[in-house]
Order: structure tokens, then sequence, then C-alpha cells
């Protein structure tokens, strides 16, 4: 339509003080709560992630959207997988994880928030994941393969913890450069990414 009002999505990149906050929780889901959640969904789909913390979009808020593809499956799946990815999107309340487990598994991660970085990332291969939902169910299970790793770096976030924090040392020495022009551009930005549509 032409005369249709544009959409802004937005994103906070890397040296965006949001990001280094520790997120408060949510005392209720509010009409706000819900309506953050959908912007937040239709910023996941246009910047087409699979995970987005309220923190990414400006808000110091525990909630998280997760869009993990149901094609992402392990094989055999754990328990979260087989329960939460024929759910997604899935949006948690207030998601913590209370127990984390089994091997460590390295795997590149990247971020909204880090555009084109991408780096190794050990963390447990399956966590326990405890959350509230929008209709005021909770969810407990336990996740591992690609949802178990979105749940850690998605909730990392809520904690002022991004993915590069967690690359070892020699890994990280391959992408400072990188951090750091990307810091300098989002100074100039006001360390936003923009899409408006
Ligand atoms: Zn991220």
């Amino acid at each position: 339509m032409l005369f249709s009002p544009k959409k802004r999505y937005v994103v906070q990149t890397l040296g965006s003080e949001v990001l280094r906050r520790k997120a408060a929780p949510i005392p209720a889901v509010t009409a706000e709560i819900r309506e953050l959640a959908e912007y937040m969904y239709q910023t996941l789909r246009q910047f087409d992630g699979i995970g987005l913390a309220a923190p990414q979009v400006g808000h110091s808020l525990r909630l998280v959207v997760l869009a993990v593809p149901p094609e992402s499956m392990s094989s055999p799946p754990s328990p979260g997988e087989r329960e939460l990815l024929p759910q997604m999107p899935l949006v948690l309340v207030n998601p913590e994880i209370v127990d984390r487990f089994g091997d460590i598994a390295v795997r590149d991660e990247g971020c909204l928030s880090v555009p084109d970085i991408f780096a190794p990332v050990p963390r447990p291969s399956r966590v326990i994941l405890r959350s509230q939902t929008l209709d005021g169910g909770i969810i407990t299970a336990e996740c591992g393969g690609l949802l178990g790793r979105c749940i850690q770096h998605e909730l990392d976030h809520l904690d002022g913890v991004i993915f590069c924090d967690r690359v070892e040392p020699d890994e990280k020495r391959l992408i400072e450069s990188d951090m750091r022009r990307l810091e300098r551009y989002g100074s100039k930005h006001q360390y936003q990414r923009v899409i408006t549509r």
C-alpha cells in the first residue's frame, strides 16, 4: 500500500550499554509485555534470527523470544526439543536455567547484536530450562541440541553476557579487531541496526 506507515525494527549492537545490564524480572504479563513480545518476534523475523532477548531491542527485561527451526531437532532428540520445537515461536517470561550437565560442546555462534562475527563457544550440551509463558503456564524442560545452546545464549543476554565473552582466548584474538571495528561503527550509529519496512 502506497501510504501505509513504515515500521522500524531496531536491534542494539555491541557497545550498547543496555546489552551489559542485568535485566529486571517481569512482575506480571501486561498488555505492554505482550506487545513487546510481538515486536520482538517481528524483529527476529526481519533480521532472520533464531532467538532474541529483550535487552537486544533496548528493554532491560527478562523476556526472550525463540524461533529455533524444528529441523534442528537432534537425533535422538532431548525431551525439551521434542516438546518445545513444535511450539515455535516461543516466548519465555523470566526464564532460568536450573541445571546444566553433559559434555561441553563447542559450536560456532553468532548474534543479531554482533553482526557478521562468528566464533566457537563452549557450552554444556544439556540444560534444564524453567520459565513462565505468556499465558501464565510454566515450562520445565531438559533441552539439548541447537535449542539448548540457543537458550543458554539468550539467557546470557539477560545477565549482560554476550557470546564473545565465552570464546576461548585463542579464538577470541581472531575476532577482536572485528569487534573493535563494530563498536567504532556502532558509536556513530547509536549502537543500532535498523530495518524499516
Ligand atoms: Zn545474541
